[in-house]
């Protein structure tokens, strides 16, 4: 047992969040099953060493400031299914993929955060739906139950899978990028053709030509033995901190830091984030939050007022460190406009001007059901929110330093639009997604020259 800590954090400890109202509580029949899970989470090594969520921190420090940009993005609800060979590598293709796109638009380093190697809990709108007449607890996530709805029971033994299911997809992460994977001076397969515009073809087109164009300059001028940048690809984890009871097991005493305090990281993951659904001020989320060091994900949407803004940041840091706190905002396409500017304004307006990563996530405001009932996005409405949001940052002078997507490398048919030109018809052709419906390989990347054009200017 630890004790509470002093100064900034008073009061806090890994586990005071189960003092406080908690959303999305998981309740679980056998109770000595979880604690056992637990015991054995606590007891097994970190996920990710402490010095490399410090070196996330650190990266982001520059982001807020304006010197670089994050690009996170993944499933909605990874799957333990997903730890493969190929899912993970077309995950792992698409963000490097993107990221040099973005370099090019932005002429800035990118930073790049999968929502991958944990994001196995998932916040549902209703604990219960009805499949084939019959009421059944919702699908919460791997983490804590199947999609089979003969699995819908919480498993407590779940909780340990999904620290392996993380560890595997990390090994083989790391392993890939040691060896090369990332080497982006070997020729990347860009998969244009399905582009019929053809005016937008040949700007992508171009746009590819001078990728490959500064690739071979650098290679030829020498700098493909000694440019870590290029020959190697940082790539961080991430996820929802929605199962707080797995979150508290991962997290380790680190140093002292000067204060005299003792520093905790929960070590599930580079960087996490509090939803929508569980950021209350006072709530059991919030207070798990703001005693860790790592970087902290806050999601802003249509209900958050304000003043909760600034309580919330004042809370999860109270010391005001740059880049600390990045606030993913998501309101759909119709309310950007409206919410975003009034998020800014009271943020820039206060001591965490110029602190926080500003991130839009296009995707979470924008979800509709088609007639049929399939939950779906349209690309125009992602990239209306996304273009609305630049525009907003450039007038009010804060910078917009990142984007959120839920997407995927396979050719999945989830959401409508874009160049592949899909219809509410075709989705029902590959949708896998077990949540929130994702851009495809191709979607995002063109998603990715559209922002890269917003960069350059
Ligand atoms: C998500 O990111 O998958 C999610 C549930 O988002 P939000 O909390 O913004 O609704
Ligand atoms: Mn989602």
């Amino acid at each position: 047992m630890t004790s509470p800590s002093a100064g900034p954090t008073a009061g806090w400890s890994p586990s005071s969040w189960k003092s406080k109202p908690i959303q999305q509580k998981a309740v679980y029949t056998d109770q000595k099953a979880v604690e056992k899970s637990l015991a054995k989470l606590n007891h097994l090594p970190p996920l990710v060493p402490t010095a490399e969520i410090d070196k996330l921190k650190e990266k982001l420090r520059k982001v807020a400031i304006g010197d670089a940009f994050l690009l996170q993005g993944g499933d909605c609800a990874e799957l333990f299914d997903y730890c493969t060979q190929d899912g993970i590598e077309s995950k792992m293709k698409l963000l490097l993929q993107m990221s040099l796109i973005l370099i090019w638009g932005s002429h800035k380093p990118i930073v790049r955060i999968a929502r991958m190697a944990g994001q196995y809990a998932k916040p549902r709108s209703s604990p219960m739906e009805i499949v084939d007449g019959k009421e059944i607890p919702s699908f919460r996530g791997d983490i804590l139950n199947g999609f089979k709805t003969d699995e819908r029971d919480l498993d407590p033994s779940r909780l340990v899978d999904a620290y392996f299911h993380s560890a595997a997809t990390l090994n083989f992460v790391r392993g890939s990028i040691s060896t090369g994977f990332a080497d982006l001076h070997r020729p990347l397969d860009w998969g244009l053709g399905h582009v019929r515009d053809p005016e937008l073809q040949l700007k992508y087109s171009s746009t590819v030509d001078a990728i490959a164009d500064n690739l071979d300059f650098l290679r030829a001028t020498g700098h493909n033995t000694g440019s870590q940048e290029l020959s190697t690809v940082d790539l961080f984890t991430s996820h929802e901190a929605l199962l707080l009871d797995y979150e508290q097991s991962l997290t380790r005493a680190s140093k002292l830091l000067k204060s005299g305090e003792q520093a905790y990281y929960d070590t599930s993951a580079h960087f996490i984030w509090v939803g929508d659904r569980t950021r209350q001020v006072d709530g059991a989320h919030i207070e798990f939050l703001r005693g860790i060091k790592n970087p902290i994900g806050v999601k802003v949407g249509p209900t958050t007022s304000s003043s909760d803004l600034l309580v919330l940041l004042r809370t999860l840091n109270p010391n005001v460190e740059v880049g600390k706190i990045t606030l993913i905002t998501r309101y759909g396409a119709s309310k950007v406009g409206t919410l975003l500017l009034e998020h800014i304004k009271i943020v820039e307006g206060s001591e965490y001007a110029r602190s926080v990563v500003w991130q839009c996530d296009p995707m979470h405001g924008n979800t509709r059901s088609t007639s049929s009932g399939i939950k779906t996005r349209q690309f125009a409405d992602i990239l209306s929110e996304l273009q609305q949001s630049f525009l907003i940052h450039k007038r009010e002078g804060s910078y917009l330093g990142g984007v959120h997507l839920e997407m995927t490398g396979d050719a999945v048919t989830e959401c409508t639009g874009g160049s592949v030109g899909l219809e509410d018809d075709d989705l029902s052709l590959n949708y896998t997604s077990f949540c929130d419906p994702r851009l495809n390989e191709k979607q995002s990347v063109e998603l990715a020259f559209l922002i890269a054009g917003h960069l350059k200017q």
